[in-house]
């Protein structure tokens, strides 16, 4: 399948307020971010014309910003309803949605305190992260060579663009070996995450999933868990060591991206999809829906 470049597309981008024209959304080579990685972003999904958690991802893309001690010029409010625009100007009613906040060029070094901050947001036709097979039978994972940074050493909590610098690098590492994705352990040693979607394990009935104290806490996460709990079942956050996952049956990942998708693999360890992760994987799909009750 041909490759359609991002900047070379039709449509629409919102960029600073203003909608521009799909392939002139342009930035300079000299631009903050680019260099310093002083970027956040968030990843939605619109399904059918509403926007999944949408204050929730444009509460934490401010937060984002906080954290890297920058100050998004728009309120929640009016990017909620940037959001809302985009998806409209460019006829989309399912999509991927995807806003970024960044430095500008107006200082290049390591002090930026007068760069101009902007903002753009790009949507698109996502379907599914993974294929539909292999969410059926469950994606392969290796173990990432990289592990999750304490709390310490980076802001842990932002989703920004310099956190994923590990993330892309073990999945190209992963997929060079024929997996899917790569699961990464954190500084301690415990399993952690994916490169881009948290996870979860099943043993005897009950939910086990890594708390999230040194990574994104994702929206997702936190809606599997509540969706879980309506269900019935219990759900234990705890730090996993990698050698329990001998003992566990079923795992799955959760995040915008990828929703809910089961796992057959992480390293030496195997798992079956089974009635817990397909029928979360269910519920969550309708659930966003809006076929099923919030949980
Ligand atoms: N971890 C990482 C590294 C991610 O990129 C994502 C996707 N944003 C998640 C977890 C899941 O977050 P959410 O459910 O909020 O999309």
């Amino acid at each position: 399948m041909a490759l359609v470049p991002f900047d070379d597309r039709d449509g629409w981008i919102w960029l600073d307020g203003q909608f521009v024209a799909w392939r002139e959304a342009k930035v300079h080579v000299l631009t903050h971010g680019l260099h310093y990685a002083s970027a956040v972003f968030e990843g939605e999904r619109m399904y059918g014309g509403e926007i999944y958690k949408l204050t929730e991802h444009t509460e934490r893309l401010f937060k984002s910003a906080e954290m890297l001690d920058f100050e998004i010029p728009f309120t929640v409010a009016e990017i909620d309803q940037a959001c809302k625009e985009t998806c409209a100007r460019n006829g989309l009613t399912d999509a991927y949605v995807r806003p970024i906040a960044w430095r500008g060029s107006e200082m290049i070094g390591v002090s930026a305190q007068e760069t101009k901050i902007h903002v753009a947001i790009a949507v698109w036709e996502w379907p599914s992260y993974f294929s539909p097979e292999e969410k059926a039978k469950g994606i392969r994972m290796c173990w990432a060579k990289y592990k999750r940074p304490s709390p310490e050493t980076e802001p842990v909590h932002a989703k920004a663009t310099g956190l994923y610098m590990i993330c892309t690098i073990s999945k190209h590492a992963a997929e060079k070996d024929g997996y899917t994705d790569a699961m990464m352990l954190d500084y301690r040693g415990y399993v952690a995450e994916s490169t881009g979607s948290n996870v979860f394990f099943v043993k005897d009935g009950v939910l086990h999933t890594p708390i999230p104290d040194c990574f994104l806490n994702g929206i997702t996460r936190q809606s599997v868990i509540a969706l879980a709990k309506t269900k019935g079942l219990e759900v234990v956050e705890r730090h996993i060591k990698p050698e329990e996952l001998a003992g566990f049956t079923e795992c799955f990942v959760v995040g915008t991206a990828a929703e809910v998708t089961p796992v057959s693999q992480i390293g030496e360890y195997s798992f079956t999809p089974g009635n817990i992760s397909l029928s979360l994987m269910d519920d969550y799909a309708k659930m966003v829906r809006r076929e099923l009750q919030p949980a």
